[in-house]
């Protein structure tokens, strides 16, 4: 049976109609792990024996007619998400033999519900980054051009799940880092409103915007996922939300009801006129549908990339503070405490980590605490503001994900302002807590994957995975082969 690129919901059936057991889908995924991964470098560790042990556990359970949800399905997780047993190093020396004396929820729902966690995905040292370059221990390669970057920080999930090493994958976004690499690798990536998923067990980066997000091939698989990892967790006081799930994403949708705002500012200066040319041509498929599309403005998203770095390096700044390598990760040691620490985090810290704690406490300084971070506070409620306005008139907003497809490994590296302004059309929808998924909706004439996002309401979270399923739908995007792969 040919079991490549299966969505969940193909997986889904065959396991259900016991067409296939979990223990063969599983080592069909762990052997391409094994034969490929050192093309693409998407994970740190593979479990074969534990994946292969969860496996069977899930077969007996559909043995015993068990059936729907995540049981017997293989996924991978980023490796700043907490799994006991397992190691976590959040792609930083700092943790590189840090191994958690507990699971985070997502994991314990996962698990609990039979899927079968394969492998812990590279990514930036701490979440911090837009290409997976800024990992401890090496790159991820793009699957579709291994010279170019997979996007990041989530780069390894989102090329793992490209390469077809896994049916879904985890991953975080604080501004962005699950939507820019699910466009740069061809998936769908998803961020949920803030508080709709439990951050308890995530290796905490910027706080007040950190999200645990979905990779997969599809929309409606990332709404099944969501049913099993979604909702309120005694251990995450922020995670309050209950959205209303539906039982499975709708297949049909009335498009005349449908009103999607195309925001001016997001296809500025910048914007590759291959993405630009793809974007009308899927305005024109929406328009054809009947869709309503309104120009719309929001004025203030230019503002995003600014608010946004100045609250990321504050918040990371902090929560960096807390790895010294006294009672746990890297250990240099010194003669006195002072040196033990400098030494300890001098060494532990990746280049990038260092830049925001440096310039972090410098934004939270007693002088200039008001100049920088308050006033970045005052930005993002702006911008809240703007979206608020906005969705009196229109239901979505439809945009690029990035301006630009995926860019040569190597190419940002010694500039990270144009790293930081990859994300300057995601990081608006984190700093307003809003939904947002990026769908692969085209190819460049090199053959790398374009993306769209959709953002929606707060809360509106099945509405935009609805929706994103119905454009998935109607584009049909045809696959590319990759290149690296021989039967
Ligand atoms: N690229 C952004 C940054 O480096 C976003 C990272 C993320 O969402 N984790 O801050």
């Amino acid at each position: 049976m040919d079991l490549h690129n299966l969505t969940l919901v193909q997986v889904r059936d065959l396991l259900d109609n016991q067409q296939i057991t979990s223990r063969q889908l599983t080592d069909y995924y762990l052997k391409r792990l094994e034969k490929y991964d050192s093309y693409i470098h998407s994970c740190l560790f593979i479990d074969y024996a534990e994946a292969r042990r969860v496996a069977d556990l899930a077969d007996e359970r559909l043995a015993r007619g068990e059936r729907g949800g995540v049981l017997g399905i293989p996924y991978i997780v980023k490796d700043n998400i907490l799994t006991k047993g397992l190691k976590t190093t959040a792609g930083s020396k700092m943790l590189a033999d840090y191994v958690a004396p507990y699971d985070a929820t997502v994991i314990s729902r996962l698990k609990q519900a039979g899927a079968v966690l394969v492998a812990k995905a590279n990514l930036d040292e701490f979440a911090l980054g837009s290409s997976t370059e800024n990992s401890a221990f090496g790159p991820t390669h793009n699957p579709y051009n291994l010279s170019m970057v997979p996007g990041g920080s989530s780069g390894g999930s989102a090329a793992a799940l490209a390469a077809d090493f896994c049916t879904f994958a985890l991953g975080s976004d604080t501004g962005g880092s699950v939507r820019h690499p699910a466009s740069l690798c061809g998936v769908v990536g998803y961020r949920p409103s803030y508080g709709a998923i439990s951050r308890h067990g995530l290796v905490a980066m910027a706080s007040s915007l950190d999200a645990i997000g979905i990779l997969a091939h599809s929309a409606t698989d990332v709404a099944t996922i969501m049913g099993v990892i979604a909702g309120p967790d005694k251990y995450d006081a922020t995670a309050s939300l209950v959205l209303e799930a539906p039982t499975r994403v709708s297949q049909t949708i009335n498009w005349t009801n449908i009103k999607i705002g195309w925001p001016a500012e997001y296809f500025g200066p910048g914007l590759d006129s291959e993405v630009a040319d793809n974007l009308s041509q899927i305005k024109n498929l929406l328009l054809d549908k009947g869709a309503t599309i309104l120009p719309v403005n929001l004025p203030l998203t230019s503002y995003g990339v600014s608010a946004y770095t100045v609250i990321n390096m504050a918040e990371v700044s902090s929560n960096l503070a807390r790895f010294d390598g006294l009672r746990y990760g890297h250990q240099t040691g010194g003669s006195n405490l002072l040196e033990t620490y400098l030494n300890n985090r001098g060494n532990g810290f990746g280049a990038e980590a260092k830049r925001r704690i440096m310039l972090g406490t410098y934004f939270l300084s007693a002088g200039e605490g008001g100049s920088y971070y308050k006033k970045a506070q005052i930005v993002r409620a702006m911008i809240s503001r703007e979206f608020k306005e906005i969705f009196t008139q229109v239901d979505y907003l439809f945009t690029p994900t990035t301006p630009t497809a995926a860019f040569p490994l190597g190419a940002k590296v010694n500039d990270p302002l144009s790293l930081y302004l990859e994300d300057s059309l995601l990081t608006p929808a984190s700093l307003a807590h809003l939904p947002a998924v990026s769908i692969p909706i085209g190819w460049t004439s090199a053959n790398l994957p374009i993306g769209g996002q959709i953002i929606g309401k707060r809360r509106d979270d099945y509405k935009v995975l609805t929706l994103a399923q119905a454009i998935q739908d109607i584009i049909d995007l045809p696959s590319q082969s990759l290149t690296w792969e021989t039967n």
